[in-house]
């Protein structure tokens, strides 16, 4: 296997491949759709790209040293333009450079989690208020495609959240579509959305679109236990837990849920516990919810996970195929309390919930529903 210089990129072996066939081939296009769900490796692979159609070096992988790909680490390469929505912070001109739309401090943030990007491609941009793709970063793209390039190589347009193209009258989406139809020979651009949906047709129907599924769990276990030094029993939990997304597994490494065991034995005991702690808990997590949704539904998975375990353990002791492993003496004690307890209903009833939530349904009786009915079906008496 040739060593990845710069920019490793996760699973999506084929897609990688396709494009490096792409380029050998001399068949790059002028515009491409990479979509797929979120934290796939859509943007990872859109900066790969670039910094493969620019090498100095005609390698089958960018190699890293040349004076164009270490531009690229540096985020300072004149070929590679990156489009990302903005916040208008200030009143601009038809014709300004969207920089000026900004603060300062907001400029300069943005810049940094630029940099940031490139060293781990599967971060993201956090811009607060950045709601669209303004009209004045394609009119100043179309300045640079169309200018004489003084560096070798493609000049390349990568363009994340593209589907915030579609903002107020459409406006930027109709400028790009303007320039997508006359696109400059040597550039080509790259749309990143995990909603094509959202995308006029007449955008996708210029652009060759490729699909970014969802990563296998097996290889997000090898990236965490090749990156973190977790138990193993943690990385596997963190890979079901993922859903596919590279983005969700560092989100949860970074919310400390490394103190999964902890956490989940907590979790269990609060709502198992007397009437006052049920109450906050239902009110804590109402309000977790607003600020973090992907953070509570994260918990309520591993709560589905702690039952299934008790599932196992109560039926057959079968303890060979447990999430939680380690926490086998718990897991005993808690069954032995709950001898009558119903726990694929149980299981059930959080999927539900989770449903529930996705579908907006009032948060608060959400929880409290749940919390209720765990403890009914655990079968305990209400003043346990
Ligand atoms: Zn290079």
């Amino acid at each position: 296997m040739v060593t990845e210089k710069m920019i490793k990129i996760i699973g999506q072996d084929f897609i990688w491949d396709k494009l490096k066939l792409v380029k050998s081939k001399n068949k790059v296009s002028n515009a491409y759709l990479f979509y797929g769900p979120d934290g796939t490796g859509k943007e990872a692979m859109s900066i790969k790209f670039s910094a493969l159609l620019n090498c100095l070096n005609k390698n089958l992988a960018p190699c890293g040293k040349c004076s164009s790909c270490l531009k690229i680490k540096t985020f300072q390469h004149p070929n590679i333009s990156l489009i990302v929505p903005l916040p208008k912070e200030k009143t601009i001109n038809k014709n300004d450079n969207p920089n000026k739309a900004l603060t300062n401090k907001t400029l300069e943030s943005i810049i940094n989690s630029f940099k940031e990007k490139i060293k781990n491609p599967y971060l993201e941009l956090k811009i607060p208020k950045a709601n669209t793709i303004l009209i004045n970063s394609i009119r100043d793209i179309r300045k640079k495609v169309y200018m004489k390039s003084f560096e070798e190589g493609y000049k390349c347009v990568l363009i994340f959240e593209a589907e915030k193209l579609m903002g107020s009258q459409q406006e930027s989406a109709n400028a790009l579509l303007k320039i997508l139809e006359d696109t400059p020979s040597n550039s080509t651009f790259i749309l990143c959305t995990q909603y094509p949906n959202k995308l006029s047709n007449t955008i996708k129907s210029r652009c060759q679109s490729i699909y970014f599924p969802p990563l296998k769990e097996d290889d997000i276990h090898t990236f965490i236990s090749k990156n973190y030094s977790f138990l193993d029993e943690n990385s596997k939990i963190i890979s079901s837990l993922s859903n596919g997304s590279l983005k969700l597994v560092n989100k949860i490494i970074m919310n400390d849920f490394v103190k999964i065991q902890k956490l989940i034995l907590k979790f269990v005991a609060d709502i198992t516990s007397n009437f006052d702690t049920r109450k906050n808990l239902i009110i804590q997590l109402s309000k977790d919810y607003k600020f973090d949704t992907e953070k509570v539904k994260l918990n309520l998975n591993l709560l589905s996970f702690w039952f299934r375990d008790c599932f196992y353990v109560a039926r057959n002791n079968n303890i060979s195929n447990l999430i939680f492993s380690s926490l086998v003496n718990e897991l005993n004690v808690f069954i032995l309390k709950y001898p009558k307890a119903d726990y694929t209903s149980i299981i059930k009833l959080i999927d539900n919930s989770i449903d529930y939530l996705n579908k907006n349904i009032q948060t608060n009786l959400v929880f409290l529903n749940l919390i209720i009915e765990i403890n009914k079906k655990l079968n305990k008496k209400e003043n346990e």
